[in-house]
């Protein structure tokens, strides 16, 4: 059942919202939109704003003198079955209002209790991101109203939250203009803080009668525990943010924190971007850009920010502490609201929660159940089996694959052969069937025991692709299929002198120009020879023989 209230005419975002809230300000802001105006809570009035610019205005900045500054605030849902402080469920898409009950819905004298697993999972989160666990935080009360907020206030963490100091290196390299990685560098991302919250409820404009004057509220998601990541101000270019975030996403997915899918919307992120003159030691003016629905918009709305602040600085203007949403249609930003201040919302400790204390055993507990983190097993992959930072990165994208690959390196008894093999066709295929490595009908030890029959010259390269496809359609192992299809090398050498003779009987005159000097020809023999031999002739046998017979 959906909660239904009459919608009056719309009203600027009220003081003290502070979440992404697209429909509501879509709405907010249908006749403010495009007229360049902001509206300044404090006056209750709507001001001109600079222009953002237009491409031309790009082009004229002098971009190179302008220093970006970029700090992060992402919120991932933590993967319990439970909410933080109810025992009500998380799952995601049940009927409206379903997983509801006094305590998420803000009735009077229900009473919070907080959910274990909830801070384990946010401990596993601030190990593996390299924070220190408070032994002592404090729950606090944020106070704001919002009708997807029915208590008022949202449990989250001020000035005791759950984790702090964070460090954390990440690899990262500016793109060039096809968005390939120009040059891969570490970068150390200082994280200021990891604190745990509950998540709001959420209004919903779409799909539903009389959308026009009626809003809906779905309790669902009030309550559901979030992990929330601010980093200090450390990001100097879009593509830093980008790959951290993407760190950040692999990281809570590898350690089972979050499913960190920012399509879900169990990952959000925010960001905020200002920008100073090369040299100035003080600060811009910030903007926080809202509504990031993936990775790839957020990097695109930074890009779009920095150039929009040159622009208004550039040409004299002023810029306005405030909220920007990103429309990815029109691939700007625009003004949502100003931006509130931390004293606007009232912090102060929650009275019905007990202050939050874990002891050094239980931290010491969670950072022994870690798995090997991500970058430190990427490291390991290229020192363990001489894997470039290209392959080494892309197996170690999610623990998955990382675990798959891990099998089939040692099982082969070839690492490099096994990495490219799960590179090029295995992803592919994986790819096109939508499944992840653990789900592979083309098991570890199957896709070493192809490795090992090319190796061993049993079949070609060739071949070994059209065996694989057969193993990912049929799960069959390699000497099953290569049995069912008669498939074997040819290493018969005087079968494959008969087809050298043939095919340099046929191209007398490629002969002459190769035994003239044009060595080139070579490979021409080569690849006749293997066409010949409809594929299965063993490659290094036919470079042998040819190499001899050419010679005359
Ligand atoms: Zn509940």
């Amino acid at each position: 059942m959906l909660l239904k209230s009459r919608r009056e005419e719309p009203v600027p975002i009220p003081v003290g919202c502070d979440r992404d809230h697209p429909q509501i300000t879509q709405i907010t802001h249908q006749k403010r939109v495009g007229t360049s105006e902001v509206f300044d809570r404090r006056t209750s009035k709507y001001s001109h704003q600079a222009k953002v610019p237009s491409t031309k205005d790009k082009a004229r900045s002098t971009m190179t003198e302008w220093e970006t500054i970029i700090g992060l605030e992402i919120h991932a849902q933590l993967s319990t079955e439970s909410k933080i402080f109810c025992g009500c469920s998380t799952r995601f898409g049940d009927e409206p209002n379903a997983n509801t009950c006094p305590v998420c819905l803000g009735l009077p004298g229900a009473l919070p209790v907080l959910n274990k697993r909830a801070v384990e999972l946010g401990a596993r989160a601030a190990l593996a991101l390299g924070l220190q666990i408070n032994n002592c935080s404090i729950f606090a009360r944020k106070n704001y109203f919002y009708p997807d907020l029915p208590k008022g206030y949202q449990i989250s963490q001020y000035d005791q939250p759950f984790s702090a100091n964070g460090e954390l290196e990440i690899m990262t390299a500016e793109r060039d203009q096809a968005g390939h990685p120009v040059q891969w560098r570490s970068k150390k991302i200082r994280i200021t803080r990891l604190h745990l919250e509950e998540d709001a409820g959420k209004n919903v404009h779409e799909g539903l009668p009389d959308v026009d004057r009626f809003s809906y509220i779905d309790l669902n998601r009030a309550g559901t525990p979030l992990a929330e990541i601010v980093t200090e101000p450390e990001f100097r270019s879009s593509w830093e943010a980008y790959d951290y975030v993407n760190h950040v996403r692999r990281t809570l997915q590898w350690v089972g924190a979050s499913e960190a899918d920012m399509e879900k919307g169990n990952l959000r992120c925010e960001a905020n971007v200002s920008v100073r003159r090369k040299g100035d030691q003080t600060f811009g003016t910030k903007v926080e850009l809202k509504n990031l629905n993936s990775v790839r918009f957020m990097q695109r709305a930074i890009e779009y920010e920095i150039t929009r602040q040159v622009g208004v600085l550039e040409s004299g203007g002023r810029l306005v502490q405030e909220t920007r949403l990103w429309d990815d249609r029109a691939m700007e930003t625009r003004t949502m609201r100003s931006k509130e201040e931390a004293h606007d919302y009232r912090y102060f400790p929650e009275p019905d929660l007990p202050p939050l204390i874990v002891s050094d055993q239980f931290i010491e507990h969670v950072r022994s159940s870690l798995p090997e983190l991500p970058e430190a097993r990427r490291k390991r992959f290229m020192d363990q089996y001489g894997l470039s930072f290209a392959d080494a990165s892309q197996l170690t994208a999610e623990r998955a694959l990382a675990d798959y690959y891990e099998r089939a390196a040692e099982a082969s008894g070839n690492p490099k052969a096994a990495a490219n093999w799960i590179r090029s066709e295995l992803l592919r295929e994986l790819e096109t069937a939508g499944i992840s490595a653990d789900a592979s009908p083309v098991k570890p030890e199957n896709l070493a025991a192809l490795v090992r029959l090319i190796d061993e010259g049993k079949i070609s390269g060739k071949q070994g692709k059209e065996v694989l496809v057969d193993m990912f359609g049929t799960g069959d192992s390699p000497t099953a299929i290569i049995k069912k299809r008669g498939l074997v090398q040819l290493s018969d050498t005087g079968e494959i002198d008969r087809l050298i003779d043939e095919v340099i009987a046929g191209n007398q005159a490629q002969l002459a120009q190769y035994r003239s000097g044009k060595e080139a020809l070579f490979g021409f023999f080569v690849g006749q020879v293997l066409k010949a031999s409809k594929g299965k002739a063993n490659p290094k046998i036919v470079n042998d023989r040819l190499r001899e017979k050419l010679r005359g």
